[in-house]
């Protein structure tokens, strides 16, 4: 039996509602549980089993994708909502939703894609995220988008600099006004780091880019790996490896409820009004395992995302993404028909030229990307 919510939690019933006005049926979900479901049945979704998180998709079957990633994500915002009495089918929406907008090639493709974008606009994949759910999935004929609801919308947008949010109407609001998300936003884009740390080392140990001893002398990762190495001294190096993963995402996940917690008892708060209102989001680590945290991670963007390996795969995906977009820019008929035909609601307007061809590359699996360059470049490749 489900705990009922706790008075700070999103109400599904109380939701600011939809961008487009539609008359929720009662079949029995919550108008969090539909934005979920949209969520899952859109294109976007679908494309993320193909883009990278930090290995390109065609190095191995076994590495996170960005489809895994979000479904990790998911698991682990749920859990920590549960424990907090809030809405488990909104941080579910959030999770899911969170990286819709990313480019293939993981953040190399984003940075080189805002970097072409640096004249018309900029590119961040947030906004993008936003965009998709917003503009970019056409399935209904009533609306454009996914029609979500406000609160899984404003927890996509889990940050955005104040001219940016100016110009997203409702969902920029609160970063102009200075005000927090929803402790749902808030716990969503905490679960994301918790599942991004922990599936990180996992890959980067199993891709042999990780050294066992050096993370284990130099992170929280140590402690924990030497307790089940104890506990379980036959234990095969897989074994050890997934239970001390285990442990890592449970002590997060624990560390950061009680904390968590106890910063709500503190500040006395009794309202979504006031979550949305405190002068700091209240989900929040413990000090100590902060600490910890900015440790794991500095260890991991020297060793892991700086890898030389990871490096030269990154340095490739940005030269790739930025000479398709140099190139349709230049010469817009080589876009597809559906994106020709946006284009001819631009009025010859480079900025807006410059977002179809970002919406165009944005929305390409790694694999897709591989293979338009190769059409694009190589005169023996088809068209
Ligand atoms: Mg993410």
């Amino acid at each position: 039996m489900a705990h009922p919510l706790a008075p700070y939690a999103a109400h599904p019933e109380q939701s600011r509602g939809r961008r487009h006005a539609e008359a929720e049926p009662s079949d029995g979900r919550s108008a969090y549980q539909r934005d979920r479901d949209r969520v899952i049945h859109s294109t976007a979704f679908r494309r993320l089993e193909y883009k990278t998180q930090v290995f390109v998709n065609h190095e191995g079957d076994l590495y996170r994708t960005r489809l895994t990633h979000s479904l990790e994500v998911g698991q682990v915002a749920r859990s920590i909502a549960r424990q907090l009495h809030l809405d488990e089918d909104l941080v579910e929406a959030i999770s899911l939703a969170h990286d819709l907008g990313h480019t293939p090639f993981g953040h190399a493709g984003q940075d080189a894609l805002n970097a072409a974008m640096a004249e018309h606009g900029g590119f961040e994949h947030n906004i993008q995220s936003l965009r998709v759910v917003d503009v970019l999935e056409q399935r209904y004929g009533d609306f454009p988008g996914l029609n979500l609801t406000f609160e899984t919308r404003e927890g996509i947008l889990k940050h955005c600099s104040r001219n940016r949010a100016a110009k997203l109407g409702d969902v920029g609001e609160r970063f102009l006004k200075g005000e927090q998300a929803s402790l749902e936003a808030q716990i969503t884009n905490l679960a994301d780091e918790i599942a991004y740390n922990n599936h990180d080392i996992d890959d980067g140990l199993r891709a042999g880019l990780l050294d066992l001893t050096e993370l284990c002398e130099q992170t929280m990762f140590g402690p924990i790996y030497r307790e089940v190495s104890q506990r379980y001294p036959h234990a095969s190096a897989n074994v050890l490896r997934h239970e001390a993963g285990r442990r890592l995402i449970n002590l997060l996940i624990t560390d950061l409820v009680q904390h968590t917690r106890a910063r709500i008892e503190a500040a006395g708060i009794g309202s979504v009004a006031e979550i949305r209102q405190h002068g700091e989001p209240l989900a929040a680590h413990s000090p100590e395992m902060s600490r910890a945290i900015r440790t794991l991670k500095a260890y991991l963007l020297h060793n892991l995302y700086r890898h030389p390996r990871v490096h030269r795969q990154a340095e490739k995906a940005k030269r790739t993404v930025q000479q398709i977009f140099s190139l349709l820019y230049d010469d817009p008929r080589l876009l597809p028909r559906k994106y020709q035909a946006r284009l001819l609601s631009t009025d010859g307007d480079l900025r807006r030229r410059a977002r179809v061809v970002a919406d165009y590359i944005a929305g390409m699996t790694d694999r897709f990307a591989i293979a338009e360059y190769e059409r694009l470049f190589n005169p023996r490749a088809g068209a």
